[in-house]
Order: C-alpha cells, then sequence, then structure tokens
C-alpha cells in the first residue's frame, strides 16, 4: 500500500509540469485506488479525499512548496483516519492505579488473536509494576485454559480458570472475585470467540460484562482479514461498547486497509499492536508511526527531511558551482531542472557530460534514465546528498540500501555516482577561486 500511495506521490514529484488541480486530482485518483485496492472501505477513501482536496488551498501555495503541501495533507489525513477521536495511543491504553482494582475485558471473534494478546498484555502492565492476574473465561473451546495456562505460566502471571464449570460468567466472577481480594490492580479478562449463534456470543459477552464491570474493554481485531473486519468491528461495538482496540497480526503480509476502515467507523482509537505470535510481541501504537509504516517511510522525521530536501534552492547550486563544489543533491536538482524541460533527446547534447550518456542509452529516451536516478536519490539521507559522493564510494552498503529503498538496481545507483564524478570535475575546473567562472567574472 505504502509502495504505490508513494508512487502516486512520487509522481506528482517528479512530474513535468507544475502542480495545479488537475495533477491533484489524477494523484488523489490514485491514492485513492491504492487504499480500495488494500481493503480500505470507499466511505472512508472519499472522505479522505476530500478532506486533502479542501485541506490544499493550491492558489495560495506557491509553485514550489505545493507538493510538500499535497504530501503533507495526506499524511495527514491518513493520521486523522487512524485517530479518529484525535486522541493519541496514551489515552486509548488503560491506566491502572496502585491499590485499585482494575479489570479488563477482551471481546473479539475466535482467531483474532485474544488469549495470546491477554498475556501479551499482562506482561505489559506486570513490567509496570503492577500486580497483574489473568481469567479465563473461554468454557466454549476445549483447551482454550489450557493454552492460556501454557503462557501465563510462561510470563509467571498468575491466572484463574475452570475445568469443570460450564459457565463463563461464573468463572469470570469467581475469578475477579478472587484476584481482587488478593489485591490485584490488574485483572485480564479472556474471553470466548464462538458460539453456535451470533446473538449467542453477544449475550454472553454482555452478561460477562455486567458479571465483572470492566474499566475498559478491547476489542481485538486481526489486521488481516480486509474488509470483514469494518462490519465484525461494527457488530461488536454495538454488543459491547468497547473503549480501544488491539490490531493482531501485524507481523504478516496483511492489507490491514480493512483495520483502517474499522478504526474509522467505529470511531475507537487504537490502543496497541501485535506483531507475532510470541508473548513479547506488543507495540505501543501512534498514529503518525502507523502511517509512516504504512508509507514505508519509516518515521516521522525522516518523512519530513525528505519533505525538507523537496524545497530545492537553486541559489544554493549556483552558489556550490562557484565554489568549485557539485554535491549529489545539486546533481539532482540539475536533473530535476532537465526533466522540466521535457524530451531530452533534443537537447542532451547541450547538457555537460550527459552526451556520453545519451550515446550508451542507445535510442532510449533518456527522461526515463533520468528519473530512475532522480528515484535513487531521492532514497539518499540528508548527509549523503550534501556529500560529495566519497561517502557512498567508501561504503558501499550505502549503495545497496539505497538501491533497496528506491527499487532500482545497484548499478543504477552507481551509475548516478559516475555521472556525479563527472559532473564534480567539470565544476571543479569551471568554478573555485581560480575558475573559470571566476576568472570571467573578475575580467568583466
Ligand atoms: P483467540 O481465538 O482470539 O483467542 O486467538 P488466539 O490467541 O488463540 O490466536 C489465534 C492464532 O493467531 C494463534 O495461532 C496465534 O499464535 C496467532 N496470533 C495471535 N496474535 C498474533 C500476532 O500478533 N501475530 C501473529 N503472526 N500471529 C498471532
Ligand atoms: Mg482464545
Amino acid at each position: 500500500l505504502g509502495k504505490s500511495i508513494n508512487q502516486a506521490i512520487g509522481g506528482l514529484v517528479s512530474g513535468q509540469q507544475d502542480v495545479d488541480e488537475q495533477a491533484l486530482d489524477g494523484m488523489l485518483n490514485e491514492v485513492s485506488k491504492a487504499l480500495l485496492k488494500h481493503d480500505v472501505g470507499l466511505r472512508h477513501v472519499a472522505a479522505l479525499k476530500k478532506n486533502i482536496k479542501s485541506s490544499v488551498n493550491l492558489e495560495n501555495t506557491p509553485p514550489s512548496q505545493r507538493k510538500n503541501v499535497i504530501q503533507k495533507a495526506v499524511f495527514d489525513q491518513l493520521v486523522a483516519l487512524v485517530s479518529p477521536t484525535g486522541e493519541q495511543t496514551e489515552s486509548a491504553v488503560f491506566k491502572p492505579r496502585k491499590h485499585k482494582c482494575g479489570v479488563i475485558m477482551l471481546v473479539g471473534l475466535q482467531g483474532a488473536g485474544k488469549t495470546t494478546t491477554c498475556t501479551k498484555l499482562a506482561i505489559y502492565y506486570q513490567r509496570r509494576g503492577f500486580k497483574t492476574g489473568l481469567v479465563c473465561a473461554d468454557t466454549f473451546r476445549a483447551g482454550a485454559f489450557d493454552q492460556l495456562k501454557q503462557n501465563a505460566t510462561k510470563a509467571k502471571i498468575p491466572f484463574y480458570g475452570s475445568y469443570v464449570e460450564p459457565d463463563p460468567v461464573v468463572v469470570a466472577s469467581e475469578g475477579v472475585n478472587k484476584f481482587k481480594k488478593e489485591g490485584f490492580e490488574v485483572i485480564i479478562v479472556d474471553t470466548s470467540g464462538r458460539h453456535r449463534q451470533e446473538t449467542e456470543l453477544f449475550d454472553e459477552m454482555v452478561q460477562i460484562s455486567a458479571a465483572v464491570k470492566p474499566s475498559q474493554t478491547l476489542m481485538v481485531l486481526d489486521a488481516s482479514i480486509g474488509q470483514a473486519a469494518e462490519s465484525q468491528a461494527k457488530a461488536f461495538k454495538e454488543a459491547s461498547d468497547f473503549g480501544a482496540i488491539i490490531l493482531t497480526k501485524m507481523d504478516g503480509h496483511a492489507k490491514g486497509g480493512g483495520a483502517i476502515s474499522a478504526v474509522a467507523a467505529t470511531k475507537t482509537p487504537v490502543a496497541f499492536i501485535g506483531t507475532g505470535e510470541h508473548i513479547y510481541d506488543l507495540e505501543s501504537f501512534t498514529p503518525q508511526q502507523f502511517v509512516s509504516r504504512l508509507l514505508g517511510i519509516g518515521d516521522l522525521q525522516g518523512f519530513m527531511e525528505r519533505m525538507q530536501s523537496l524545497k530545492l534552492d537553486q541559489k544554493d547550486t549556483i552558489k556550490n558551482i562557484q565554489e568549485g563544489v557539485f554535491t549529489l543533491r545539486d546533481l539532482r536538482a540539475q536533473l530535476q531542472n532537465i526533466m522540466k524541460m521535457g524530451p531530452l533527446s533534443s537537447i542532451a547534447s547541450m547538457i555537460p557530460g550527459l552526451s556520453q550518456f545519451a550515446d550508451q542509452m542507445g535510442g532510449e529516451e533518456p527522461t526515463n534514465r533520468l528519473k530512475v536516478m532522480i528515484f535513487a536519490m531521492d532514497s539518499m539521507t540528508n548527509k549523503e546528498l550534501d556529500s560529495d559522493g566519497q561517502i557512498l564510494l567508501r561504503e558501499p552498503s550505502r549503495m545497496i540500501r539505497i538501491a533497496k529503498g528506491s527499487g532500482t538496481s545497484i548499478s543504477e545507483v552507481q551509475e548516478v555516482m559516475t555521472y556525479h564524478g563527472t559532473m564534480a570535475n567539470i565544476v571543479k575546473q569551471v568554478g573555485g577561486r581560480n575558475g573559470m567562472l571566476n576568472q570571467m567574472q573578475n575580467a568583466k
């Protein structure tokens, strides 16, 4: 998903003409298509599109800033979609108090990951110094108690359950009461996710809830189930009005879009994400980080840096050239400017150092090659862009990283370096104190 959204935005970034309404619409359609393909509900996609459009005012934005503004709007609106209450994760996570008893109840369909998650959650609270216990209120599924027992034992968390009592409401109250008496501060109740009838399951949930009076009800939702996530979450919301969601199986190749819809549709924040089958695979959730991950950006800071780097300033390049310096960033600015001039074949011979590449390309439209080079440079860090390229030649692992990050090949990254080397040499000769430019200026 991230890749396709990035491609859509990337199309804008490396586009040849200025960003206008039409270009914006085109990009929004691409983004929408990507979201739909990844199971985000149509209604949410339409709203997202509308919000982006209304938050971007192209007319009042200088052309050089437009791409940044649009990128930021896409990012912000995706964040808004996964943090529907505008709250941060912090407020979605139940906060127990010392010497008080807090009860957390987990609901969700069978297979969603409740039993696995309740131990993860118990570890989370135990590590923060709270006396934490687990109650197995799943009497429907054979082996449910054993599964919980096994995990709890591994994590050294006290647990309660029964092999003989068939009524989950009874087991739940007994367990919670026992732990309460013993001064436990967090009691986590695992429930069943299946029944002969859905209404029976929901009835049971309501009864357990009435018996244990949870401080927080959490819905455990499998992030990999696609579009079904939204209707499932809505049905549970009506029956149990959970206060937050835990998204499980975020480690898999889940498209995740269904989960986004579920969050948006129930207007319920995500408290945690499950990222594996092991009892420690639980991570806190921050919308910005989630969207950064979704877009394959890694982190917000990296994203900001990338946006910053788009504010290319030709003045810097000119100043650099006068001083005889030519960085990779200068090269990218130059290539981007060349791209704006349209089909290259006709003008390649006019650009210093480029004609030899045009020959090597043997008829291929050089613009495509330049695009690839710009893509590769987009995956460089600021440090790399501002360098003379030596750092990359000294540490080839950087080139491998750049190739991977930009979807180019290592030989294509090497091509960037070769071209940059040629240009840097020319600039060194032309610029600098004793260079041609200075001599010409002094002669004036
Ligand atoms: P329950 O029926 O809701 O109690 O679900 P379980 O806790 O029994 O989990 C169902 C399956 O999903 C098990 O095989 C778990 O190991 C697996 N599972 C749960 N959470 C995660 C997760 O975050 N990542 C992965 N990869 N698997 C998970
Ligand atoms: Mg279970």
